[in-house]
């Protein structure tokens, strides 16, 4: 009998060991990878670098209280303003706590320039932005909030693609529209470029900022550094988690000189946030996947990738309605509920995960080998032939 809550639906088998793209059962199975702990592992299981990292810093020092310097937190923020649209950056332990302290962010500014009602917070329906009492209101999805009331107030939400509500919701009292960039969770939906442009100015006009949630879609995962890369557009505020630690928690709040101006001391804190073990795996990570040469390969591979599951897809149209996504944020949308063909691929040995919207999700480490894709390939043919 098990001993953890029943909040998770589990699939039966435990992994002992990774290496890569592949994950070996306590059976001593070996499957491909596909999930990477939900777009977490972006280098996949023991990357020899991050190896070597965790144990150089593990031997110095683990954690320190923000009530001090952490210069190895100081270098990981400088790099980052260096190469993208951020001048500041709050270190974080997760996702939902990078959204959260982004609402956070979004608020205190205007609160800081004397507009205090200006505090809702303009979502799409049915998102997802993590599950902490604030963000599940964020999200704004039914099955999400169900019993855990009183409802959280100052969240307004539209429809996917719905521009008129999404002009109509925006008043007086917006401080800013939150959106992913790529929706993962809600079955990887792209938010096309000249829509983020729109968005971008539409808020402008209305004296409104921009947070792009990049927790799933950021850090390399779509090809570019950030989803909202290709579009030119600049946010205000981007949260960031799942990808940047490849697999130790981390997460952090980027955003601009303007609303960082809001956050002075003692307006937001945390025990863990940007401790020295997390900052220095965050630099290697970064370090790895910041680099164009490092990107370009993950849009060539993923390129390759797309165009492959598309054939895959013309040949079994009755099985697979749409080939979506960027980069290594990849869904197939099938016809009908997802879940025997996510067993099917499971029982052929690779791993992949649900979305919304009848989705399968693809998650193939950054660093994907083009043997591992083809594998996958072929076991994804394998299992549409038999289905
Ligand atoms: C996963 C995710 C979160 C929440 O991250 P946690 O680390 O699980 O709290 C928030 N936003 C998006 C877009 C996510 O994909």
């Amino acid at each position: 009998m098990s001993f953890l809550a029943k909040n998770y639906n589990r699939k039966k088998i435990a992994f002992s060991k990774g290496k890569g793209s592949f994950l070996i059962t306590v059976k001593g199975d070996k499957y491909l990878d596909f999930v990477q702990g939900i777009a977490v592992n972006s280098l996949g299981h023991a990357h020899p670098k991050l190896i070597k990292t965790l144990n150089i810093q593990s031997k110095k020092i683990w954690h320190v209280s923000n009530a001090f310097l952490i210069p190895e937190g100081e270098r990981l923020a400088k790099k980052i303003a260096q190469k993208t649209f951020a001048d500041y950056v709050m270190f974080q332990n997760s996702g939902a706590e990078a959204t959260e302290a982004a609402i956070k962010v979004a608020r205190r500014y205007f609160y800081s320039i004397g507009k205090k009602n200006k505090n809702r917070i303009l979502c799409i329906k049915n998102s997802f932005h993590g599950r902490t009492i604030a963000a599940i209101y964020a999200s704004g999805s039914k099955k999400m909030t169900e019993g855990f009331g009183p409802k959280v107030n100052g969240f307004d939400h539209f429809n996917f693609g719905d521009h008129k509500s999404l002009k109509r919701l925006i008043n007086k009292n917006t401080a800013a529209v939150m959106v992913e960039t790529i929706m993962g969770e809600g079955g990887i939906k792209i938010i096309p470029d000249w829509c983020l442009k729109g968005l971008r100015k539409l808020c402008d006009k209305k004296k409104v900022l921009l947070i792009l949630d990049e927790v799933q879609c950021g850090v390399g995962r779509s090809g570019d550094f950030f989803a909202f890369e290709k579009s030119k557009v600049k946010p205000d505020i981007v949260p960031i988690a799942k990808g940047i630690g490849g697999g130790f928690p981390i997460g952090a709040v980027l955003m601009n000189k303007k609303v960082a101006s809001g956050m002075v001391a003692g307006t937001h804190g945390s025990t863990f946030g940007g401790n020295p073990l997390a900052m220095q795996i965050g630099n290697t990570v970064f370090d790895i996947i910041s680099k164009k040469s490092f990107l370009n390969k993950v849009k060539k591979k993923s390129e390759y990738f797309l165009n492959q599951l598309v054939k895959i897809k013309k040949k079994y149209p009755s099985i697979i309605k749409e080939v979506r996504g960027r980069g290594f944020l990849i869904g197939l949308q099938l016809h009908k509920d997802q879940s025997t063909f996510i067993k099917n691929l499971m029982d052929n040995k690779l791993l992949t995960i649900r979305a919304a919207e009848n989705v399968v999700r693809i998650l193939p480490p950054l660093n994907v080998k083009k043997a591992e894709l083809d594998l996958a390939l072929k076991i994804i043919k394998k299992v549409c032939a038999n289905y």
